[in-house]
């Protein structure tokens, strides 16, 4: 093609878009979004995708339950991860997926490599992800500056794989070599786009480019050909499968059902522990709610609510970092509505910990003899550096944590933590609004019958008992 030629194309191009936004201009674009959870758990879960990219353009949503199963009448844009290849996308999910396309939705899918499930889609259409890095600095090609109506695009991102695609499809950005980073086809009447999932930031907090300036614009554009009430509701899907496990609901769906039964035997094994360990039942109203999360990546607590990663630590290859996982999220439950000053992480990987020891695991030992090692470097005898300082070391906070929970133990055992649960639970009463450190030193010399006050000092904390009004003996 020949440079003037090119020019006109581009105008052309132009022309018809510039035609097609006069003609769409009375109602402003409005999209319902949903993000796909159930695939793959991501920083996407708390509705962070809308609000970097589409707040006040429409409505967000997320989807928990089994694709399969979502209802998309009233949705025009669907937003996919590329998912974990221990859970593929069932035919069902993809028949879906290609139901609302055929409707006019649009639907993104974001991924990195061959083996990502979500390459599952993608093929139906002529389209898949590679292993081949971009290498180079990618850049906008003309038909993504005309659908975003700027000359000049500029493309921020941590390059990801390459994407190799048919000739139904629009390379939008590509690297120098003009191969394809994000492209878009039309399916029916909507539109598919699969992008490398480093356009869209790797970072939660959005501290690496997002690249919004111009995805927005895309965004509106590709949702055109279907349009929402937004009279009707448009609502999250929680995942629709349950079971009554005594006073726990596990909650899954059609996909992560095999993991739930396994998770839920781990749960029943660990709780009778984490009952022994601190001698006292979770906190009323706490614990009522298991989650199994499609993910190796960790889990959260509500108290109410505890989600679990169901392949967490490679489980189950790795049966200690799950015993671990279930033994720290359940463990929150304990503590609530009190959470620990100082230590709340710390001590729920401790009851953690604890419960891998008394069921022989020897990761647990080695865990907690590592971090108190780490915490060493940074205060050998432990009497020198507050834990309680602003810029105390998080080995330190840590493996102090540890290494103050063996004492007590060691000093005022057996049974020393379910001493403190059981006093913390006597002592502290409705309304009480807040739990200091000088409060839980008091709460813990109570416990042992002993101003314990003298020792926590004589590591470096800095406590006095003046500051709480918790009284030291019964
Ligand atoms: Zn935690």
């Amino acid at each position: 093609m020949t440079a003037r030629a090119a020019v006109l194309v581009a105008t052309l191009l132009v022309a018809s878009t510039a035609g097609a936004q006069a003609e769409a201009k009375p109602t402003p674009q409005r999209v319902h979004c949903v993000c796909d959870i159930s695939q793959e758990f991501t920083f996407y879960m708390d509705g962070r995708f809308f609000r970097q990219y589409l707040e006040g353009h429409g409505e967000d949503a997320r989807n928990w339950g089994s694709l399969a199963e979502l209802d998309l009448a009233n949705t025009n844009l669907l937003v996919l991860a590329g998912g974990d290849r221990r859970l593929p996308y069932s035919d069902a999910s993809l028949r879906t997926v290609d139901a609302f396309l055929a409707g006019g939705g649009a639907v993104l899918v974001l991924l990195d490599g061959k083996d990502s499930p979500g390459n599952a889609i993608l093929r139906r259409h002529g389209a898949a992800s590679t292993d081949v890095d971009a290498g180079t600095k990618p850049h906008s090609t003309k038909t993504l500056q005309v659908l975003v109506g700027a000359n000049n695009v500029a493309i921020e991102n941590r390059p990801g794989n390459l994407l190799e695609v048919d000739l139904e499809w629009s390379g939008l950005v590509t690297d120098q070599g003009g191969r394809p980073l994000l492209a878009q086809r039309a399916v029916g009447k909507g539109r598919l786009l699969a992008s490398s999932r480093g356009l869209f930031g790797s970072n939660p907090d959005a501290s690496d480019p997002i690249n919004a300036a111009w995805i927005t614009p895309l965004l509106l554009h590709a949702t055109q050909s279907k349009s929402v009430d937004a009279k009707r509701a448009h609502s999250s899907t929680w995942a629709e499968d349950t079971q009554q496990l005594g006073p726990l609901t596990l909650e899954y769906h059609d996909g992560t059902a095999p993991f739930a039964a396994a998770i839920a035997k781990e749960y029943e094994l660990v709780r009778p522990h984490l009952v022994a360990i601190t001698g006292v039942e979770p906190a009323a109203g706490m614990i009522k709610k298991l989650l199994v999360l499609p993910t190796g990546g960790g889990g959260f607590s509500s108290g109410e609510r505890i989600a679990i990663g169901a392949w967490w630590g490679d489980y189950p290859s790795n049966r200690y970092a799950m015993i671990e996982l279930i033994g720290h999220e359940a463990g929150h439950s304990w503590v609530l509505p009190y959470p620990e000053p100082l230590w709340n992480e710390p001590i729920a990987t401790y009851l953690g910990i604890q419960v891998g020891l008394r069921l022989g695991m020897k990761e647990a030992q080695e865990t907690l003899d590592r971090q108190i090692k780490q915490a060493r470097r940074h205060d050998p005898k432990f009497d020198r550096q507050n834990a309680l300082a602003d810029d105390a070391h998080r080995d330190l906070v840590w493996g102090k944590s540890y290494f103050v929970f063996d004492e007590l133990e060691r000093r005022h055992g057996p049974g020393a933590l379910a001493k403190y649960f059981r006093t913390k639970r006597e002592v502290l009463q409705p309304g009480r609004d807040s739990y200091s450190f000088d409060d839980l030193v008091a709460v813990w010399s109570r416990a042992v019958d002993k101003d314990l006050f003298p020792w926590f000092q004589s590591l470096a904390f800095d406590v006095k008992p003046e500051r709480t009004n918790v009284p030291l003996t019964r």
